[in-house]
């Protein structure tokens, strides 16, 4: 075979690979009922939409600037003062396809062969994927209660750490770091000057009061070590129109752009311009997904702690939740014996047409992520098809 050892290495993503293939009952004529998405269940908004086909009128419709359009660049860097006390110059702003393309150039950037990555658990699937394929080592980190402790930080970090990344909200489990939390880990950070990848994606989806804090706002030295990601994509119900973003200390974000400019050349212009349209919207828009989110959130988690016999606490933040199917390892559902998360999940799909994500790839085998963007009928019924099936366990 001529395909090269890292391609052949590479896991393809769990998340898209269990929607494909409910997408492909469905096409059967199968009736799937999806948790597995992790996007929002909402239309991009009409103002947002309007600005791309503004822009495609105007003949917006070339090659830009690979790190993104200077327009763009300003609204982030306003975002980013406005919501997270950090100021960035437009030099110290770059824009990819995604926060994921972000994520992959970072590591790209930083990575040399042999340099540890450090990731707590549970994470988001890609983040080992990608330091690998930029030639890094990545090193879980085991947490307690979903969330990483300085200690934890500190006993993990050899002469080869290089980077850490901070997930918060966190996807698959909804954690949400206070600021106290990561003014310890930000200490450990200074002392051992580690770099910081500060996934922010999930910032404005938060429920019961939490906050969402910056660790790249705390002081100047954190400030220089942070790169802090997010993207228009959760927030704004815009996954589909590639635009994520970062902002950190220059060196790095031109190096970035650099990659970008070599690899995609640069970011959709005409997404571009819906995503200054988004920046420079009204949060209330958002705030009523949220509140909607904040119902469903109830529903599922009720619900799935009564039929998994579980415990796990209602995500803080984030649309997806991570409850233990440890109820079921070594048991008989739907006439299968679960040895893991991936078996059951396989059950689900195939005896209560279900799709659920097994949370193997995010670290943790004996658990699955539930995406509750979906609409709240969708719940309901796929609560009741969940309970109906382990019902029979035995
Ligand atoms: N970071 C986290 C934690 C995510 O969950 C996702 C998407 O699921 C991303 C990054 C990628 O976002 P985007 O769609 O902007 O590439």
């Amino acid at each position: 075979m001529a395909i090269s050892e890292r391609a052949r290495r590479l896991k393809p993503s769990s998340t898209l690979a269990i929607t494909a293939k409910a997408k492909a009952m469905r096409a059967e004529g199968i009736d799937v009922i999806g948790f597995g998405a992790g996007e929002p269940d909402f239309d991009t908004p009409d103002h947002i939409k309007a600005a791309a086909i503004e822009a495609i009128n105007s003949g917006f419709t070339k090659y830009t600037a690979a790190s993104g359009i200077p327009e763009l660049k300003d609204a982030v860097a306003e975002k980013f003062k406005r919501d997270n006390g950090i100021e960035y110059a437009q030099s110290e702003v770059t824009i990819g396809c995604g926060a994921k393309h972000i994520i992959y150039n970072i590591f790209q950037v930083v990575c040399d062969p042999g340099d540890e990555v450090l990731i707590p658990a549970p994470f988001w699937v890609s983040y080992p994927e990608q330091v690998r394929l930029a030639n890094g080592t990545p090193k879980i980190i085991e947490t307690t209660d979903f969330k990483m402790s300085a200690e934890q930080f500190e006993a993990a970090i050899t002469p080869k750490t290089k980077m850490l990344v901070l997930n918060s909200p966190c996807n698959p489990t909804g954690a949400v770091y206070s600021r106290g939390e990561l003014e310890a880990i930000g200490e450990i950070a200074l002392k051992h000057r580690i770099l910081i990848l500060s996934d922010e994606c999930y910032e404005k989806i938060l429920y019961d009061g939490n906050e969402h804090h910056s660790i790249g706002s705390f002081d100047k030295g954190l400030r220089e070590l942070t790169l802090t990601v997010n993207a228009v994509s959760k927030t704004y119900s815009m996954t589909g129109w590639r635009i994520g973003y970062a902002g950190g200390p220059a060196d790095y974000i031109k190096a970035i752009g650099t990659i970008t400019s070599q690899s995609t050349s640069n970011p959709n212009s005409i997404a571009q311009k819906a995503a200054v349209a988004a920046l420079e919207s009204d949060y209330a828009l958002v705030e009523e997904i949220v509140e909607e989110f904040d119902k469903r959130r109830r529903i599922l988690v009720g619900a799935l702690n009564e039929c998994l016999k579980d415990d796990t606490p209602m995500p803080g933040g984030s649309f997806y939740y991570f409850p233990s199917i440890s109820e079921f390892i070594d048991k008989t559902v739907g006439s299968v014996v679960v040895r893991t998360a991936d078996d059951f999940c396989r059950i689900l799909l195939e005896k209560a047409r279900v799709a659920a994500v097994p949370g193997t790839d995010f670290g943790d085998s004996t658990r699955i992520r539930l995406s509750f963007a979906t609409s709240e009928e969708n719940i309901r019924e796929g609560m009741r098809r969940i309970a109906e099936c382990v019902g029979e366990a035995s």
